[in-house]
């Protein structure tokens, strides 16, 4: 992706900036030699081997690296490392082939409290983008921000899988992985005008495989850190029209909740039936501080 302005700066600020590009170069060079000669990497580069450094956030084309559900960021450290040591579990909600597995998706699965459908196709932009196409780019671009401060990130989907998985596994993949956090990302279908984003956190649900009494503070905690980073990084208001303005939500009959062991929050990014929300979600450059705000968010929780 780029951002690139489409007019041609100033003849003399192009010049200064050439000189600056070339500083960065040189810069840039001397810190990757530094790099090889400290032992790091095998390889040459761009042989599977971590890049020495990376460009800022922004850039990223969102598109999957390799690997997909369960690759993780070994050997991936920023340059603060804030995160090394940590396991972030990312789940995009819904899958962009549940919409040819009707069938399958509509299977009854125990949440704890109820029974309820394996999975859903989300919902849509009023352009066609769909929910399930959003949640995986934004998970990628979050996964880039998190891998570069040193976290392992899971993720329960990558787009690879015929359909689901089922909000029961979605849960058993962040409990398995032994997640310190773990995120689902999704965007809402509600009527044009209600607008904004909201974070919903578990319920104390404690009923046949579901008991969440131990994440419901700490996935508190998670939740009030993301939305206070994601409104920050974004500019976007939180929900008009659930939560009071909080911004939180609180819900018993998600099982992607009920039947976590770990501290998980689902994050509603805005809403993908108003059209001012829409713009903001097809937008790379929103999804991209999106992204920024999710990570700040889940590397506040876990660093303070
Ligand atoms: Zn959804």
């Amino acid at each position: 992706m780029s951002n690139g302005s489409t007019l041609p700066p100033p003849r003399r600020l192009r010049g200064t900036l050439l000189v600056i590009a070339a500083a960065v170069v040189v810069v840039g060079l001397g810190g990757w030699l530094f790099w090889r000669s400290s032992g790091h990497g095998g390889g040459p580069p761009g042989a599977g081997q971590p890049a020495p450094s990376r460009p800022a956030a922004n850039g990223t084309d969102g598109t999957a690296g390799p690997g997909g559900a369960g690759h993780d960021g070994a050997g991936k450290s920023g340059p603060h490392g804030s995160l090394k040591g940590k396991v972030v579990v990312i789940d995009p909600g819904h899958n962009p082939h549940n919409r040819d597995h009707g069938q399958e998706i509509a299977r009854q699965v125990d949440i704890g409290n109820d029974r309820k459908e394996c999975d859903t196709t989300g919902t849509s932009t009023n352009d066609g983008y769909a929910e399930a196409s959003f949640t995986l780019d934004l998970a990628r671009r979050a996964r880039t921000l998190l891998q570069d401060a040193g976290a392992k990130v899971v993720f329960t989907q990558n787009g690879d899988r015929p359909y689901g998985p089922c909000v029961d596994e979605r849960a058993a993949i962040g409990n398995k992985a032994h997640a310190d956090a773990a995120l689902s990302l999704h965007a809402d279908g509600s009527g044009a005008g209600n607008r904004g984003f909201h974070v919903i956190l578990p319920a104390r649900v404690t009923d046949g495989p579901a008991d969440t009494a131990s994440i419901v503070a700490p996935s508190k905690q998670l939740g009030k850190r993301l939305a206070g980073r994601f409104r920050a990084a974004t500019g976007s208001a939180p929900s008009n029209y659930i939560g009071q303005g909080t911004g939180l939500d609180v819900r018993s009959d998600l099982g992607g909740l009920n039947l976590s062991t770990v501290p998980k929050v689902f994050i509603e990014c805005g809403n993908m039936r108003d059209p001012k929300d829409a713009a903001q979600l097809t937008d790379p450059r929103w999804r991209q501080k999106a992204a920024r705000g999710i990570t700040e968010g889940i590397t506040d929780f876990l660093t303070h």
